[in-house]
């Protein structure tokens, strides 16, 4: 492995035929259990990739050293951009690049920007939560690009969110705003992994989708057979076992299907009246994986949205497990 001394800012006339003549930047995507570097071209496209899985137990000390490393990887030899841009699933101060906390990675209050600085030679580098992130991506090249006013609902294990309101990126009191997997959908409802109950991600959540076809499965295993089948096991039913079953025309997994659309249905119009977008971009695993929940969420929107905000359109993320690469890369070239 090559050491960290190897890596030097650049000059802009090291870079290989591949990303030579672009302005290149490097995006990160810090995961709880892999990170992902990127070099980002100024159009958004991804230049070349590299990833890690890396361990939360090692703290924040070996998960740096980790990404260090996967930079160097995606380096080859070339010099270091000029700017650098992390996303990381936590509550990030973007001003300071310190992440306040990150449950995923068991961290409190760790100045990532400068740490990462330090190890990359100084040069800058900005820090920003994964969904703002992905939303950034979005608005500046997907299917945001152009709009003033832009929700996003990241559908994936959990549920995320982040808002443009009249072309700024909202951050909200403590950099949390957006969080709308939580808004409550069911008084008294299901569980939350937040202090809450009833909350939309309890119910569209890929762990909450997978929970509610276990306890579905468990409780009536005759109508649950396809799906155990198919899995394996009852405890390894996930959103996406789900969806595969439904689509052969299992009737349980077609019924889990229908009461998921109804409950995003309903956590998508609070969405709108709230934040009353022109676009609301779905994305995530769950959204790929069922695309057909799209024009659900959107004649729900036509149909029980305020009059004024019902006219939002609803469209799919053009990004996927890339957007947070793409949109750290983004939000490097704004310092
Ligand atoms: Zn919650």
């Amino acid at each position: 492995m090559p050491g960290r001394k190897r890596i030097s800012k650049a000059d802009g006339s090291r870079l290989s035929k591949r990303s030579s003549g672009l302005d290149v930047v490097l995006g990160i995507d810090l995961g709880a259990t892999k990170v992902v570097s990127a070099l980002v071209a100024p159009d958004g496209t991804i230049v070349r990739h590299s990833g890690r899985h890396l361990h939360a137990n090692d703290g924040p000390g070996g998960v740096i050293r980790t990404l260090v490393g996967c930079v160097e990887a995606c380096l080859q030899g070339d010099p270091l951009p000029k700017a650098v841009g992390v996303a990381v699933a936590a509550q990030v101060d973007p001003r300071t690049g310190t992440v306040i906390h990150a449950p995923n990675l068991g961290w409190r209050d760790v100045p990532l920007a400068r740490r990462v600085s330090e190890e990359l030679g100084g040069v800058a580098v900005v820090v920003l939560n994964d969904a703002r992130a992905a939303t950034l991506a979005e608005w500046r090249f997907g299917a945001g690009k152009g709009a003033a006013d832009l929700f996003c609902m990241f559908l994936g294990t959990g549920v995320g969110g982040s808002a443009v309101v009249g072309g700024r990126l909202l951050e909200g009191g403590s950099h949390a705003l957006g969080e709308v997997g939580h808004l409550t959908i069911v008084v008294g409802g299901r569980k939350c992994h937040c202090p809450n109950w009833g909350c939309l991600e309890a119910y569209v959540g890929g762990w909450a989708i997978a929970e509610r076809a276990r306890e579905a499965a468990r409780a009536d295993p005759e109508a649950g057979a396809t799906l155990v089948a198919r899995a394996g096991v009852a405890n390894q039913i996930t959103a996406q076992t789900v969806f595969q079953v439904a689509r052969a025309g299992d009737p349980l997994a077609g019924r889990l299907v229908r009461e998921t659309e109804r409950f995003l249905a309903d956590g998508a119009v609070s969405v709108v009246n709230a934040f009353n977008p022109s676009l609301l971009v779905l994305g995530g695993g769950i959204v790929a994986g069922m695309p057909e929940f799209v024009p659900i969420v959107e004649a729900a929107v036509r149909a029980r949205c305020q009059p004024p905000a019902a006219m939002a359109q609803v469209v799919v993320a053009r990004f996927g497990e890339n957007a947070p690469l793409v949109g750290a890369g983004e939000a490097s070239r704004k310092r």
